[in-house]
C-alpha cells in the first residue's frame, strides 16, 4: 500500500534506521514488559519493537493506517491495534494487576503537549515515556531554573516527572521532513511529587502569572495574587523574575493560595 502522508495528522513518517536503532538502544525494551506506542504511522518503531518480543499496544487515529497496520501485523500475537484518538483514549484501561505500562510515540507535533498531560493525568499506571518531538520542546520540558528556555512547562513538567533529552533528530531522518530539528526525551513519572503541594491548580496559576510578563520582578508579577511580604516571609527575594525560581519555591508560593479543584486536563488548558 502506498500512503501519502497527511499533515491534519501531524504524519512525518521516520525511515532513518540508524535514528532507529538509537531509539531502540535507549530504551532497554525486555519481552515481559507491556508497551504502548502512539501514533505508530506505517510501523516504523512497531516492527522493532515487536521484534523485541514485547507486549505491544498501538493507538492510531488515521483509519487508512489501522487498516494497513492490521494488514501488514496480521500474524502479530501480542500487537493489540486501537483504532482511536490518543487525546481521548483510556490508558489506565490497558493497565491490567498494577502493572506499569512503557510509553513511546513518534508524536504529532500539534497535540503533543496536551497529550503528555493526558498521559500524565494516569502517571501511576506509567514506567515511563519517551518522545519524538520538536527541539525545542525538548530543551524548554529539560530546562533547570536560570535558563531562558525555562518557562511553565518546565516548571509544570518536572513537577510530574524526571526528564532528559536523549538525542536529537534532524529533519532528513523523515518522510516528509519536518522544518524543525527534533528530539528524542525520556520521563519518568516520580513515584513521590518531588514537592508537596495543596493543588495542582494554584501550582499552574502561580507559574502562569509569574511568567505572564517574563521580564518583571516576582513581586510585580505576583502581585494580584500574592503581596510581597508574604513572598519575603518564605525566604524568596521578591525581586528575582520567573525564570530563577525553582520549583520548591514555585510550590511554596503555591501553598499560599487557596485549596481548589484538582482537574489537570482542564487546569494546564492554557499551557498549550
Ligand atoms: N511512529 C511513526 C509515525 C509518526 S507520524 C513513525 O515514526 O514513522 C505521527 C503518527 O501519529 C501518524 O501515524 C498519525 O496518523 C498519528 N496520529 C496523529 N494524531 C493522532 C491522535 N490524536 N491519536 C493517535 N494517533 C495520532
Amino acid at each position: 500500500m502506498t500512503h501519502t502522508p497527511r499533515k491534519r495528522f501531524g504524519q512525518n513518517f521516520l525511515h532513518d534506521h540508524n535514528i532507529i536503532n538509537n531509539i531502540l538502544s535507549s530504551l532497554q525494551a525486555k519481552p515481559s514488559e507491556h508497551w504502548v506506542e502512539i501514533g505508530p504511522g506505517m510501523g516504523a518503531l512497531t516492527k522493532p519493537l515487536l521484534d523485541q518480543g514485547l507486549n505491544l499496544e498501538v493507538v492510531e487515529l488515521d483509519r487508512d493506517l489501522v487498516t494497513y497496520l492490521k494488514d501488514k501485523f496480521k500474524d502479530q500475537p501480542h500487537l493489540q491495534i486501537h483504532s482511536a484518538d490518543a487525546l481521548r483514549f483510556d490508558f489506565s484501561a490497558l493497565a491490567k494487576d498494577n502493572e506499569k505500562l512503557r510509553v513511546i510515540g513518534n508524536l504529532p507535533y500539534n497535540i503533543s503537549t496536551p497529550l503528555m498531560f493526558h498521559l500524565l493525568n494516569n502517571s501511576y499506571c506509567i514506567e515511563d515515556m519517551h518522545f519524538m518531538l520538536q527541539k525545542e520542546v525538548v530543551d524548554r520540558i529539560c530546562a533547570a531554573p536560570g535558563s531562558k528556555k525555562y518557562g511553565r512547562l518546565s516548571v509544570m513538567m518536572q513537577y510530574f516527572c524526571a526528564t532528559e533529552l536523549l538525542f536529537d533528530v534532524p529533519p532528513e531522518s523523515f518522510d516528509p521532513a519536518p522544518k524543525v530539528m527534533s528530539a528524542i526525551v525520556r520521563l519518568v513519572p516520580h513515584e513521590q511529587p518531588p514537592v508537596q503541594i495543596n493543588s495542582l491548580k494554584m501550582l499552574n496559576r502561580v507559574v502562569v502569572s509569574a511568567f505572564s510578563q517574563r521580564r518583571k520582578t516576582l513581586r510585580n508579577a505576583l502581585k494580584k495574587i500574592i503581596d510581597e511580604e508574604s513572598i519575603i516571609a518564605l525566604g524568596i527575594d521578591p525581586t528575582l523574575r520567573a525564570e530563577v525560581i525553582s520549583l520548591a519555591d514555585y510550590a511554596k508560593l503555591s501553598n499560599l493560595l487557596k485549596e481548589d479543584d484538582l482537574n489537570l486536563a482542564e487546569d494546564l488548558d492554557d499551557l498549550l
